[in-house]
């Protein structure tokens, strides 16, 4: 492995290295027009052989419009960027569980039309593949509930009462509805980016925990709207205010994070080192900050592309979070720049942490195209009362025991000099 390969490609490699980038998004283009179509031809199949009973339409039209007002009230509060989750399943589960599959297939359409030009517009390929993940999870739901549990004859909410199969029957289907729908977008994401984890574009704990909530609130307003469509009224309240939780928990983490590592962003980090600060100032406890830069990374967006450049920023954050203690303060500061604040670090202790992080990150290998990447870091280190009193203080000093980092060579640990006149605290 070598720093970074600057040698020109051979034309064999080229060709591989288009046949790969050419044939990934092809692939996901053949899986989202195959998904598109089976919801396409299923829905006007479903709209030509499902006749048309008014009160089926009023349910449906109750369900949507508490959708709506969900999806209203998300708008104003805002979306965090990436992926977000909501609670709209607590509609959608009802739709496909009390009325024929085609309203399951049909109710996405209004509500992701609603999310792409009143909340956040995406991409609308992505878009449309959602909608169509939704509608066909809705559908197999839908039939499969309808086929185990018969509609009562006289049209009582039976399913509903013990002794009837109804409710276990309806959680059964709405666990089908999420895994179904989850696997049909992990497949795309899995394929527009085939080296992520399954483990990751599938569940995680937090979305786990999501779902069963969805779940659940979904059952729960599928029996109320069975009793009485009025109930919704009832529903509506605290399903909104779940929404609106939900979304300021994600905005708040949003807020804090840097999108591409997940480490503190620029702004969280000065606060919580500012916080650290002033604890070591009142405990008179030692204090080290380290600021780290990764060596030529320019060359390895130039030589194997930024998306690969990505990824090794990724790997550094995820080597440097390894590495350290839960309570040291760990934020990406810029382009490839990270800083760390090490509370109850002496010099020593310092300089051995910075060490065995420079260390580790040379043992990091990114898979690229044509083999893989590995970086170096240079750091620079300060420590409070002796290089600094405060945050700038110390962040101008290890800035400068950065530069003689770089300097004498880069891929190495320095202290501010001891010399240099523009050092603060020297
Ligand atoms: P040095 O050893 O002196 O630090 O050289 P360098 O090439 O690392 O430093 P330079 O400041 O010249 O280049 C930093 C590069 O980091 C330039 C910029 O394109 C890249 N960069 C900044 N943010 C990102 C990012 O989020 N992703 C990727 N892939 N590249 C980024
Ligand atoms: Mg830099
Ligand atoms: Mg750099």
């Amino acid at each position: 492995m070598t720093a970074v390969q600057s040698s020109a490609e051979g034309r064999g490699e080229l060709a591989v290295r288009t046949w790969r980038w050419l044939v990934r998004p092809s692939l996901l283009a053949v899986y989202v027009v195959a998904v598109v179509v089976l919801y396409v031809a299923l829905t006007v199949d479903g709209l030509v052989r499902t006749p048309v009973r008014a009160e089926e339409v009023l349910t449906f039209g109750a369900l949507l419009a508490c959708g709506v007002v969900c999806i209203e009230v998300s708008r104003r509060l805002g979306m965090p960027a990436g992926v977000a989750r909501d609670l709209l399943s607590a509609w959608w589960l009802p739709v496909a569980l009390l009325l024929p599959p085609v309203y399951a297939l049909l109710v996405p359409i209004p509500m992701q039309a609603l999310l792409q030009f009143r909340v956040r517009r995406t991409l609308l390929y992505r878009r449309v593949l959602v909608a169509s993940a939704f509608g066909l999870a809705g559908a197999c739901a839908s039939t499969i509930f309808h086929f185990v549990v018969p509609e009562p004859l006289d049209g009582a909410p039976l399913w509903v009462i013990d002794v009837y199969p109804g409710v276990p029957v309806a959680v059964g289907c709405a666990a089908l509805f999420t895994v179904l729908n989850t696997a049909l977008v992990a497949i795309a994401a899995h394929a527009a980016n085939p080296e992520s984890r399954w483990r990751d574009v599938l569940w995680t704990r937090e979305s786990l925990l999501l779902d069963v909530v969805e779940l659940c609130v979904g059952v729960v307003v599928a029996i109320t709207s069975t009793l009485s469509l009025g109930l919704l009224l009832l529903a509506l309240p605290p399903v909104v205010l779940l929404q609106r939780s939900l979304m300021h928990q994600q905005l708040q983490a949003a807020a804090r994070t840097d999108a591409k590592t997940g480490l503190l962003n620029a702004a969280a980090w000065q606060r919580e080192a500012d916080t650290e600060l002033g604890r070591a100032h009142r405990t008179h406890e030692p204090l080290a900050l380290l600021l780290i830069d990764i060596d030529y990374f320019k060359r390895v967006n130039d030589t194997h592309g930024h998306l690969v450049g990505d990824q090794v920023l990724i790997g550094v954050a995820a080597t440097l979070c390894s590495q350290l203690r839960d309570y040291d303060v760990v934020g990406r500061f810029g382009g490839e720049e990270f800083v760390v604040l090490l509370p109850g670090a002496d010099t020593v202790e310092a300089c051995r942490v910075a060490e065995r992080l420079r260390g580790r990150v040379r043992r990091l290998t990114v898979p690229a195209e044509d083999g893989t990447v590995g970086v170096t870091i240079s750091v620079g280190v300060s420590l409070l009362r002796t290089h600094g009193q405060d945050l700038i203080e110390l962040l101008a000093a290890a800035d400068l025991a950065l530069y003689r980092a770089k300097e004498s060579g880069r891929d190495r640990v320095c202290l501010p000099a001891l010399d240099d006149p523009r050092a603060p605290g020297v």
